[in-house]
């Protein structure tokens, strides 16, 4: 009797000592190739909702007779106005769904794609917000013949035109703090912080929706605005909060050992109780906060550096990159953990290939260390690289040469600067410049290509593996900044 192993089941390592490399099954690469075809599915299915939370509310406008507005000037600006209030309302409803980490969208999009979505949401939504006011005010004044500014002090007294005011203000707040060069003189927490302020922001915009304009006022136009805020805000409760308390209460997690793993880095091991229902996939991240003085108030993302053992442990890599990564080194064995995750498509849920390529830099080698030990693997057609500045930052090294050993892939480390190519800085070290990834991996442009590390280095990878013809489906990157 045969028996399967499904895709993404994690590969036992295989004997070292007879040198016995796990046989990958034999319809592992049709396997990929469905699973890529499934996910391909659930993408369409959510660009198609993303369509039609858009296309009902301008439906629902244009059921109410509402495209006679557009007879007159003053009518025309106001039906302008309601319409980019209601395409603004219905992005803000997809940005907060992207923000929930609904387990179907992180394992469709990846949480860091979804974000992404949630970002480029932001600008449209920000911009027609601003233009669903302007446009109202000048149609009221418009129509009343008076100008903008009496039609607002007009307004002023109604309480729900004061709080869609206080929201519009609210809402430019943390505009202005997602905007890059604000972010980045934010430390990661003040920004947090204020990004909670959107979702008050979106509370006290609700009441103006039923109350003025009327659209939303009865009928089934009533219901399915307000079931689209409920569902909205019942995902982000459920999954941002009840489900994460949930998991750390019933898994337990607690530091097991505290191990260094290079010169500025350590591999912190983790125990948990009934791993399994947990459903993590080596190379996911979590977001991690340890119970102890001087940490338990600060989360960090971190993502796994190992597969979950018999026993219920697995290990992430932390590299001291700032005050609280530094703080962790110290970090004492039984220290609890709250988790909330696993999160992201950086496993082998995102394989379409039996070819696959893995390149790791810096604290990005942990997850390339989790994946090699667990995806499928075909001899001659899986290749690791490893990125550092100095050998002291080429993380677990010991640990994945073995593996590559034991698994048939072949390993290739670049040390020190990086190499010039065209004038810009190439991914690879000064001692291999002018190689690119078609020079490594002849078959790339049918492999899965993975990188982790610095952004620049990711990047500069990217370039280099859609230059090699590596299709799009086929990049897959976890970014370790916000
Ligand atoms: C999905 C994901 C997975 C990650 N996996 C790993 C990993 O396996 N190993 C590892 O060493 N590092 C990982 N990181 C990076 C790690 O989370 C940050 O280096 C760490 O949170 C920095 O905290 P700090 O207080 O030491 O640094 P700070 O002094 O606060 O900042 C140092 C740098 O880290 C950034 N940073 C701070 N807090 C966060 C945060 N909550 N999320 C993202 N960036 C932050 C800051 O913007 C700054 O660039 C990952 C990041 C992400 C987003």
């Amino acid at each position: 009797m045969t028996t399967q192993r499904l895709v993404g089941d994690p590969v036992p390592l295989g004997d070292r000592r007879s040198g016995r490399v796990p046989v990958q099954p034999a319809n592992a690469a049709l396997d990929y190739r469905r699973q890529a075809r499934a996910r391909g599915l659930r993408k369409a299915l959510l660009d198609a909702v993303s369509v039609l939370m858009v296309v009902v509310p301008v439906a629902i406008f244009l059921a109410q007779g509402n495209a006679a507005l557009f007879t007159s000037l003053a009518g025309g600006l106001l039906g302008l106005g309601m319409l980019s209030g209601l395409v603004a309302t219905a992005l803000l409803c997809q940005m907060l769904l992207l923000a929930a980490r609904i387990p179907f969208v992180d394992d469709t999009l990846g949480q860091d794609r979804a974000l992404i979505r949630h970002r480029k949401l932001n600008t449209s939504m920000i911009s027609l917000l601003i233009m669903h006011a302007l446009l109202l005010l000048a149609g009221y004044a418009a129509q009343a013949g008076t100008n903008v500014v009496t039609e607002f002090l007009g307004l002023w007294p109604v309480r729900d035109f004061v709080l869609a005011v206080a929201s519009m203000a609210l809402f430019a707040v943390v505009g202005l703090s997602s905007a890059a060069a604000a972010r980045a003189r934010l430390s990661h927490e003040v920004w947090w912080m204020i990004h909670l302020v959107s979702y008050l922001a979106v509370l006290v915009s609700i009441p103006h929706q039923f109350s003025l304009g009327g659209m939303f006022a009865q009928g089934a136009a009533r219901w399915y605005w307000a079931a689209m805020f409920l569902v909205a805000f019942f995902c982000l409760l459920c999954f941002r909060v009840f489900l994460p308390i949930f998991n750390s209460l019933d898994h337990r997690l607690t530091v097991t050992t505290v191990e260094p793993a290079g010169r500025d880095a350590v591999s912190i091991s983790l125990r948990g109780e009934h791993m399994g229902q947990l459903g993590l996939r080596a190379g996911q991240y979590f977001g991690f906060r340890f119970l102890a003085p001087g940490l338990w108030w600060h989360e960090h993302p971190f993502s796994t550096s190992s597969t979950v053992r018999d026993d219920g442990s697995f290990r992430i890599t932390v590299q001291a990159a700032g005050a609280g990564t530094r703080a962790l080194m110290r970090v004492r064995p039984g220290t609890p953990v709250l988790v909330e995750g696993p999160y992201g498509m950086f496993s082998d849920r995102a394989r379409t290939r039996e070819a696959v390529v893995l390149l790791g830099a810096g604290s990005g080698i942990g997850p390339i260390r989790a994946l090699l030990e667990s995806t499928g693997i075909v001899p001659g057609r899986a290749m690791v690289v490893l990125r550092a500045a100095h050998p002291g930052a080429l993380y677990l090294y010991d640990e994945i040469r073995a593996l590559c050993q034991a698994r048939g892939v072949r390993l290739v480390t670049m040390v020190g600067h990086r190499a010039r190519s065209r004038g810009a800085a190439a991914w690879t070290s000064a001692d291999h410049a002018g190689t690119h990834l078609a020079d490594l991996a002849p078959w790339v442009r049918d492999a899965d290509v993975y990188v982790c590390g610095p952004d620049g280095f990711m990047d500069a990878v990217l370039v280099d593996a859609r230059m090699a013809g590596v299709p799009g489906k086929q990049l897959h990157h976890e970014r370790f900044s916000w």
